[in-house]
Order: structure tokens, then sequence, then C-alpha cells
């Protein structure tokens, strides 16, 4: 077996404890004969599955109470649009726009209503976070949308924004369980699990309790109403089984490494080991702001597109997988999800630091 040291922004790395636990469990699921592929999701043993899933993240992230955990299918993209159709009461909202994932959220918020922008980084390729402390808010808008940690660039909002009483809905789908986060400052949060937890299919959304209504925006389909997700315990229909499954494995792993604040400090330890060489590197430089940086996804360039590719054929030779940046920005980036271990990072500075020498005339 030969692993590849991988650095995709999504589907991404996930913990090898996890591969082989679902590997060895494949055939027969603890004794049922048949694979969590295979069973009846209203079976009891995957109703054990799906409940100890929920009550691991609520163990790890502390969700209060009056908070539902929802796990959906659809993909980030398909809560774009269930955000408005769900929250949307004015039919006006705030976006603060820091990339293309916010940028499509909002455009997708525009069919159903008012989007205003509220900010935005676009001016300098959404090399930062701007500043968020005082917002023009109206009082008539339904919610502030923002994407928390911007996949493509790198930025990372580590203030919230200042919404001034409106309720925070935010895309935490790069940055999701791995690092500590206050449930209770957001009205709403989701993640698309291919980026830190899961397989691709599953959503996680995790909704205050008030915000799930019944009065949803007209022509909104049943399986996009929170309402009938919640009132079901998120078995409505034939849930993202298998997804889920993996999830609450990749919880357990992360309670077993000590929870998040253990996966914020290896986390930050991590990012440093590439900050700290991108900064001192006469070839490389880091592409986003350095008070916005992101512990996820580290975009990097060398100023020169057929070095930046040279780079990119030679450290996939030697195996450093999918470090070719977004095609809408160009460079490096390197996704250092919570499974990336530390010797992953430290082994692609080493081989930056040889490429360097070997090619750096500078
Ligand atoms: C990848 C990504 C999305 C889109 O996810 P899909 O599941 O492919 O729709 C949305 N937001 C963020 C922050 C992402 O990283």
């Amino acid at each position: 077996m030969a692993r590849v040291y991988n650095f995709s922004a999504g589907p991404a790395v996930l913990p090898e404890e996890v591969l082989k636990e679902a590997a060895e469990e494949m055939m027969d699921y603890r004794g049922c004969g048949m694979s969590v592929m295979e069973m009846s999701h209203r079976s009891k043993v995957y109703d054990g599955i799906i409940k100890e899933a929920e009550q691991d993240l609520r163990d790890l992230m502390k969700i209060p109470d009056n908070y539902k955990v929802l796990f959906v299918q659809g993909g980030a993209s398909l809560v774009f649009a269930s955000v408005p159709m769900n929250l949307m009461k004015n039919r006006k909202a705030g976006y603060i726009i820091t990339g293309q994932w916010a940028k499509k959220a909002a455009a997708e918020a525009k069919i159903y209503g008012d989007v205003v922008e509220l900010a935005s980084s676009a001016d300098k390729t959404f090399s930062y976070i701007p500043d968020c402390s005082d917002l023009d808010i109206d009082d008539d808008l339904d919610y502030v949308y923002i994407c928390e940690n911007n996949t493509i660039y790198g930025t990372k909002f580590h203030t919230l924004p200042n919404t001034k009483g409106k309720d925070l809905v935010s895309d935490v789908s790069s940055c999701f369980l791995s690092e500590p986060c206050d449930v209770t400052k957001y009205g709403m949060l989701y993640a698309g699990v291919q980026k830190n937890v899961g397989p691709a299919g599953t959503q996680v959304l995790i909704i205050r309790e008030d915000l799930i209504r019944d009065e949803v925006l007209p022509y909104t389909p049943t399986m996009m109403k929170y309402k009938i997700h919640a009132d079901n315990e998120s078995l409505y229909n034939t849930p993202p089984c298998y997804g889920i499954y993996i999830c609450g494995k990749v919880f357990k792993w992360l309670k077993d490494m000590g929870g998040l604040e253990e996966m914020q400090r290896r986390n930050k330890e991590k990012a440093a080991i590439l900050y700290d060489f991108l900064d001192q590197s006469k070839l490389f430089k880091g592409t986003v702001r350095p008070q916005d940086r992101s512990l996820m996804n580290v975009p990097f360039i060398t100023g020169d597109a057929d070095l930046d590719a040279k780079f990119v054929a030679e450290a996939k030779a030697s195996g450093f997988e999918n470090l070719k940046g977004h095609r809408s920005v160009g460079g490096m980036r390197a996704s250092i999800y919570n499974a990336m271990p530390k010797e992953g990072v430290q082994a692609l500075v080493n081989f930056m630091d040889k490429f360097e020498k070997e090619n750096g005339n500078v």
C-alpha cells in the first residue's frame, strides 16, 4: 500500500485510522452480516449510527440544546438556495463577498430576494478579509451571510463580523471542526463535509431552533425545508447513510485526538511550518495578507507560471499530490486539513526548499 501526501482542497485527505476501520467493517458491520451501505436507514443498527454521530458532534462542538443538527444531501451549493428559501422573511439579506463561494451564494440568494453587498475584497483578488466591525446594516435584513474560510483564496475570518444583532449564517465547509467554535454566535452554520470530515454527499447544518419555521418562501421543495428534516431527525427520506457513518467515525477520531482545542493546536503548528518557510523564501511567496491567513488552505506562487507548473509536476512525481492552485487563481495551493499529518507538511517544505535551491536564480 502506497499512500501519497494528498493536498487536495476537496474531496480531501481523511484519517488513515478511519479508512482502515471502515475497510474492516466493509463486508460485515459488527456482526450484522452486511455493509452499512446495504442496510436500511430505518434499521435499529443504523439508528444507532446516526444518533451516535450526532451526539459525538454535539459533544465536540458543545452545541447548545436549542440548536438542531441536520444531516442532508445536495452539496454546499444547494444550501446556497435553501438558506434564502428558509430564512428570508423580508426577502432581503446581507452578504459579505470574500471569494467565489460567497459570490455564488449571493447570486443564488438574488433569485429569491434582495441581496445587499455589505463588504467585499474583490478589489485585491480576495487576498484579504474586509473590515466588518462597523457595517452599514439595514434593520430589515433577514440575516448576514459569510463564507468563513475561503477555500480557493486561503483567507479566514479570524474575527466574525459585527452583525448588529442580525443572525449570522456561515459556510464553514473548509474549516469545519478545525478549531473550537462558539455555536451561539451563529443563527446557522453549515458545511459540506468533503473538505475536512467525510466523503462528498453529506452536509451538516447546525441551526438555531427558532429559525426553523413553517413559513418558508413559496415553491420551496419539501426536501429543502429545514423543518421537514428537523421534525424527522434527518430521516425524512433516505439520508446519505454511508457518508454519515464515515463522518461519525471522524467525529470519534477527533474526540480521541483530544477534541477541537487539540486540533487547533496541531493545525496552528502545521500551518506555521509552511507559512514560516514562505515568509523567508526568496522563490515562493504566500498570496494572502498575513493576519487573514487560513490554517487550512495555503495558496502560494513563484511569480512565474512556467516555474509554478514545473514545481507542481516535480512535486507530483515525488508523491505530493494536488498542489495545483484553483483554476481561477493559478499558482499552488496546499490544503492541510485535520487529517494531513505534520510530517506531510514538513516533507512538503523540505521539497520546496530543495526545489528553491535547484531553481531559484535569486
Ligand atoms: C467546496 C466548497 C463549496 C461547494 O461545495 P459543493 O459541496 O461542491 O457544493 C462551498 N463552500 C465552500 C467554502 C467550499 O469550500
